[in-house]
């Protein structure tokens, strides 16, 4: 089971999730019409006018697909590049008040989407790794909402 130094942790869920692949300025995005909205097929970005987009994960997470750093390379925005790393900032955290395995019920769904960044003490407990990408992919696949990308601190 996951530490109290783990459920600690985290700084309060941001409002907005940055896309992958950021290495230039993105406040050079208020200025763009949002190529990579439509670039996106998982159709998980989202963009006011005049602010920057952000990623919402409430029906799909991202699969690094690199559609939108293309995009945004092709109209000379300059503000993804593709060849940063498969990574969103933030992690993965589980409401441990609202997860079934919390609570003695058997649940393997968001394990069932995330092999490799969820790990569950036998049948219970799951619990994120620092492995986690922030993919978003574990977020709707929870029937009880219990997940959500949160930014991590420094260091974690
Ligand atoms: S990498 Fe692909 S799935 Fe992820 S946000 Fe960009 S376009 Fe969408
Ligand atoms: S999918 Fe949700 S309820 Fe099921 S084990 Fe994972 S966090 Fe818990
Ligand atoms: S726990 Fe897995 S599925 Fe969930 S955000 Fe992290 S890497 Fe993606």
């Amino acid at each position: 089971m996951g530490s109290r130094r783990d459920f600690f942790s985290f700084k309060k869920t941001p409002s907005v999730i940055n896309l992958p692949y950021i290495k230039g300025s993105i406040d050079v995005c208020t200025e763009c019409r949002g190529y990579c909205v439509n670039a996106c097929e998982e159709s998980i970005i989202f963009k006011k006018e005049g602010e920057i987009p952000y990623l919402d994960f409430k029906n799909k997470g991202c699969i690094f697909c690199k559609k939108c750093a293309f995009v945004c390379e092709e109209k000379g925005k300059a503000v993804l590049n593709s060849l940063m790393e498969n990574i969103i900032e933030g992690k993965a955290k589980i409401d441990v008040s609202l997860c079934l395995s919390y609570h003695q019920v058997i649940c393997l769904s968001c394990q069932d989407v995330c092999k490799t960044s969820i790990k569950f003490s036998g049948m219970f407990y799951p619990e994120i790794l620092n492995t986690c990408t922030a993919c978003g992919l574990c977020v709707s696949i929870c029937p009880q909402g219990a997940i959500s990308i949160v930014e991590s601190q420094k260091g974690k």
